[in-house]
């Protein structure tokens, strides 16, 4: 099915793929979902997590996405960005499954692009949010449209996780007290956040914004990455709390 619409990358109007978010070759394929109010999920948290409500809206099927990129455009960010991101993705579903219940993860992932696997993120958040995300900060599409480009301001605050319990969160910009300006989003291996015009680093998290230095950081030899494995049951952005404590907090 396609729809006409315009271009999240190319701002034309065109017709519009269904685009995979993440890529559909990144655990995405068969992904079956419920979109859930907030407020909603929220009052009726406990349900949710603990008694397996059933939300009253549609079940989805086929992968999570939207109707954002044209077939050009999507073609591009598949020949160039996505594979990087399906590899990474396999390593940590992997490490994610075989290493029990650790809470952090430590491995080696200089055979990975860093720089186009940070393309590939900055893609999925303008994927997921409206044009004027990227009509508020250019310099995101101008990364994502070269592929070579690794000058990002550094405004621009990339953190990543690993996560395999929870909701997932859309990717949609959202203004936090705590954090400012932050968009978050994950789906099983991986969260993402991408922080903007915040100095502070948060430090819950591994800051990844170093990936745009690729080439630098590759002569290094090997690259260790420790990654923190969280939940993410409370509808709220950076909010990072188990099961166990909602069910205290009740
Ligand atoms: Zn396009």
């Amino acid at each position: 099915m396609k729809k006409t619409g315009k271009c999240k990358i190319c701002k034309e109007i065109k017709e519009l793929n269904f685009e995979h978010i993440p890529p559909r070759s990144a655990f995405n394929k068969e992904t079956k979902y419920y979109t859930l109010n907030q407020t909603d999920y929220f009052e009726n948290l406990d349900e949710y997590v603990f008694k397996n409500l059933k939300p009253k809206s549609r079940k989805h099927q086929g992968g999570l996405g939207q109707y954002c990129f044209c077939e050009e455009c999507n073609g591009f960010l598949g020949s160039k960005y996505v594979r990087t991101y399906k590899k990474f993705a396999q390593i940590a579903m992997s490490i994610i499954q075989y290493s029990g219940n650790a809470k952090a993860y430590q491995f080696d992932i200089s055979d990975i692009n860093l720089l186009k696997f940070l393309k590939q993120i900055t893609s999925m958040f303008i994927g997921c949010n409206d044009h004027v995300f990227t009509e508020l900060y250019p310099e995101l599409l101008e990364f994502v449209k070269d592929d070579n480009k690794i000058d990002l301001s550094n405004r621009f605050r990339f953190y990543m996780y690993l996560n395999n319990e929870g909701q997932n969160r859309n990717g949609i910009i959202q203004f936090t007290n705590l954090y400012g300006t932050v968009c978050e989003f994950n789906f099983i291996p991986f969260g993402f956040v991408l922080s903007i015009d915040n100095p502070n680093r948060i430090m819950e998290l591994s800051e990844i914004t170093n990936f745009k230095y690729y080439e630098e950081i590759k002569k290094n030899g090997k690259v260790p990455i420790i990654l923190n494995k969280y939940p993410t049951y409370y509808p709220f952005p950076l909010d990072y709390r188990a099961k166990d404590d909602l069910k205290s907090n009740l």
